[in-house]
């Protein structure tokens, strides 16, 4: 079974040999063949070969799917009132997470679920195809494995956060919480997850402690990312390249070595505007890290506290306005380069070889996702080939 798209306006393959020879490798009057869940070819529409099904897009643009490699996509409750708060004029410091955790453990597994399948459905509504998933608002070890198992159903791409907060029974044992994180809790949960993360920033783990987490985790078979640099400068994006970590998220506070560091390694720095549109904060600079050679990915931080966003249409429209991106490098940002930081190969890209993941834009051009920001421009998502 194959099925060719046509009458595409503008296709974004994110393969700089295809098209135009810019990074985002764009063609004009494009077709694009589906075969058994990944793209099996694609060109200009007047040399499309047969399929056994035919889609005429009407002249849309079609872009890869969003790769949000940044969720915490399981809590329950909501902190509205918080955010009310801060937009009255108080300052974010991360105490907001002991709410989620309580409202997350006297939640049911049902309710879980359907909270997370709630949102999972607005992602791939705004054209997400991928997205990451923390645990972090458990921190007990059935919690957080629970958590766990629950992101599961909804995305191979787990991470296990558990050094999100020292929960207010540890608040006296800081060192007996982190002998949990890297001991029982982080046995139980690493079965369930790909990912080591770590909170490491003012009033969270410090840089020791941040270490101790996440080569604990990487001795247990996982692969480690990382807050950090989000509230202070700090050492999360230099441990991070210490460690090899496939992304470190937020990297709105950065040394001129910070940044050094980062452009010398294969650590993606992840941004994530609209936690500090939600908690009225200063914007990363996204000029200052592409211009240096940084790996820059887009991501949700989808959470309750600082980032209740499912919408990368809406993270986009934010980095191009607030973080000195272009419309090209904020597209590649939420594709290409949030593939990247999942170390992922088979995503963020339209060319042969790739999963069939993409978003038909009730638009001409990718440019509108940011020229028009609020409007719904989905028009049609396919995850692996499949209408979603
Ligand atoms: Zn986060």
């Amino acid at each position: 079974m194959t099925t060719l798209l046509t009458n595409i306006c503008e296709l974004v393959t994110n393969d700089a040999a295809l098209g135009d020879g810019s990074p985002l490798g764009t063609l004009r009057d494009a077709a694009l063949v589906i075969e058994d869940g990944g793209v099996a070819w694609v060109g200009p529409a007047a040399g499309a070969p047969a399929a056994d099904e035919r889609v005429d897009l009407g002249g849309r643009a079609v872009v890869p799917g969003f790769v949000d490699s940044h969720t915490h996509l399981v809590f329950a409750g909501e902190r509205s009132a918080e955010f009310a708060a801060r937009m009255a004029g108080e300052r974010y410091t991360g105490g907001g997470i002991a709410t989620t955790v309580a409202a997350t453990r006297a939640a049911s597994d049902e309710e879980l679920r359907a909270l997370a399948r709630a949102r999972a459905d607005a992602m791939t509504a705004s054209g997400t195809t991928t997205f990451e998933a923390k645990s972090g608002y458990g921190l007990t070890t059935v919690d957080e494995a629970r958590i766990l198992r629950i992101s599961r159903e909804f995305t191979d791409e787990t991470t296990f956060l558990g050094a999100h907060a020292v929960p207010a029974e540890f608040a006296d044992d800081r060192s007996g919480y982190l002998d949990l994180v890297t001991g029982g809790m982080l046995a139980a949960c690493a079965p369930l997850a790909r990912w080591i993360d770590v909170f490491c920033d003012e009033d969270a783990f410090d840089e020791d402690e941040a270490r101790a987490v996440l080569t604990a985790g990487i001795a247990a078979g996982l692969m480690p990312r990382l807050h950090g640099n989000q509230l202070g400068f700090g050492p999360g994006a230099r441990l991070a390249v210490e460690l090899g970590a496939a992304s470190v998220d937020h990297c709105t506070y950065l040394t001129d070595a910070d940044v050094a560091a980062l452009a010398g390694s294969t650590t993606v720095a992840t941004l994530l505007p609209t936690a500090d549109f939600g908690t009225r904060s200063p914007y990363p600079d996204a000029r200052r890290l592409i211009d240096a050679g940084v790996a820059v990915a887009l991501a949700t931080d989808c959470n309750p506290g600082t980032s209740y966003v499912t919408s990368m249409p809406f993270v986009i429209a934010l980095a191009v306005r607030e973080t000195g991106m272009t419309p090209a490098e904020a597209l590649h940002a939420a594709t290409a380069a949030g593939a990247r930081a999942l170390r992922r190969g088979d995503i963020g890209r339209l060319s042969t070889g790739a999963r069939a993941d993409l978003v038909a834009l009730d638009a001409p051009t990718y440019v509108h996702l940011a020229y028009r920001p609020g409007s719904s421009l989905v028009h049609q998502v396919w995850r692996a080939g499949v209408p979603a």
